[in-house]
């Protein structure tokens, strides 16, 4: 290839979404007439609640809706979600402090262009959502992983937090309830972040997408309400995707301290003008109106959050902590490593290997831990209908003991 030719070092710096590259993989199976179980995406399979629907259904027969909206979000928007904020999460915030995204990844994105000079980091408790070190890579920032394993219910201890500190550190992201874990993390680790955050001037990252999906009990920290002092220096990002099962829709937000706002709207509006008007419309139905639909997905996942953790246990070699939010299930899957199994007896070195191969051979998609910063782990989305929910894991266990 010829010198010009050569993309951006940014761009090759860059590696691609493993979790959709899994379940683009599983799609193209299926597309091909065989029969796989998708656990690989983070997509409810529940239609959208009827009255979001039939907001959006409303909204494409006026064609005031047909234009531009303001960059930053259609006003009654961004003051649904400034409502929301108060119901949910019990802090007030000015509508002007919230910037409607494309989609809760966009706000990510946005947040490292924004806040980060070349070379700054960003520490990143891990296991972590595979878009985080890419986003920050993408904004020049370095990003500086801190792993906890299931014995600390994934969750970072402040030392460890300390340690990962030098004078380049800029910002730390919280993710609870998680992706991938499925953990909630318990009020006195997001506290502590939030002081040692203050005390050290960094900025907090707070992706609060599965705030509403908690199990047994657990609940959301808001780390906004748990130490109010941060607030000035905390970029909260969310979505309509997870909870309103509104995957497509691509609606998320962004709440920060004004100038950060205001500095979002001015990216966005180089990038991507605005979100889609029609889907702003179905979101200010979805914000504003009643969490009964969404209790009732949640309902339905803790069925299959119960049923998945039971049955990936019940596999040799298999060990599962039960999550307690979110829609995942993150299985250490260490013993099945560097021995024979599956249909060709074949040994694995790694997770992204027996992922490939559980895919192939058992056609089952789960996504590798090497995705998340955790080789020896398998993350099970349980979005998925029970009846596959069963078989998917049927075919897992004949794979691996058979
Ligand atoms: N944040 C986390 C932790 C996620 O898991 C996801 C989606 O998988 C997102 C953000 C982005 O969601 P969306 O862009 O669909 O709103």
């Amino acid at each position: 290839m010829a010198d010009w030719q050569t993309l951006s070092d940014r761009i090759n710096h860059v590696a691609p979404s493993a979790t959709l590259a899994v379940d683009s993989k599983a799609k193209a199976m299926k597309a091909a007439g065989i029969d796989v179980i998708g656990f690989g995406a983070g997509e409810p399979n529940f239609p959208t609640p009827a009255p979001i629907v039939a907001a959006a259904a409303a909204a494409v027969q006026d064609p005031k809706n047909y234009r531009y909206t303001p960059t930053a979000g259609l006003p009654e928007l961004r003051q649904a979600i400034a409502d929301k904020t108060l119901r949910d999460s019990g802090y007030e915030v000015d509508p002007s402090q919230v910037i409607v995204t494309n989609g809760g990844k966009q706000a990510v994105y946005e947040s490292f262009q924004i806040l980060l000079n070349e070379g700054d980091e960003v520490i990143i408790p891990t296991p972590y959502w595979t878009s985080y070190p890419e986003a920050v890579k993408l904004a020049g920032g370095v990003p500086v992983t801190v792993f906890a394993g299931a014995d600390r219910n994934f969750e970072p201890s402040i030392e460890a937090i300390e340690a990962a500190r030098t004078e380049h550190t800029k910002a730390i992201i919280v993710n609870t309830p998680n992706n991938p874990t499925g953990a909630v993390w318990k009020p006195e680790t997001v506290k502590a972040i939030a002081q040692w955050a203050i005390e050290h001037h960094v900025w907090v990252i707070s992706d609060e997408i599965y705030e509403h999906l908690n199990y047994d009990g657990a609940k959301t920290t808001y780390i906004g309400a748990a130490v109010p002092e941060v607030r000035s220096q905390l970029l909260v990002l969310n979505g309509v995707a997870k909870t309103y099962a509104m995957p497509g829709w691509r609606v998320g937000w962004m709440i920060a301290p004004v100038d950060v706002a205001k500095a979002a709207s001015k990216l966005q509006g180089h990038m991507t003008s605005n979100v889609n008007n029609i889907s702003q419309r179905a979101a200010i139905e979805a914000v504003s109106g009643s969490l009964d639909a969404v209790y009732e997905m949640r309902a339905a996942f803790d069925k299959r959050r119960q049923t998945i953790v039971a049955a990936l246990n019940d596999i040799e070699g298999v060990n599962c902590p039960t999550p307690t939010g979110a829609f995942y299930a993150f299985a250490d899957v260490t013993a099945l490593l560097n021995k024979p199994i599956g249909t060709n007896k074949t040994t694995f070195a790694n997770t992204s290997e027996l992922a490939a191969a559980l895919l192939d051979e058992g056609h089952v998609a789960a996504v590798p831990g090497e995705a998340f910063g955790a080789p020896g782990y398998l993350r099970f989305s349980y979005a998925l209908a029970d009846d596959d929910l069963v078989e998917g894991m049927r075919r897992m266990k004949r794979w691996i003991e058979d």
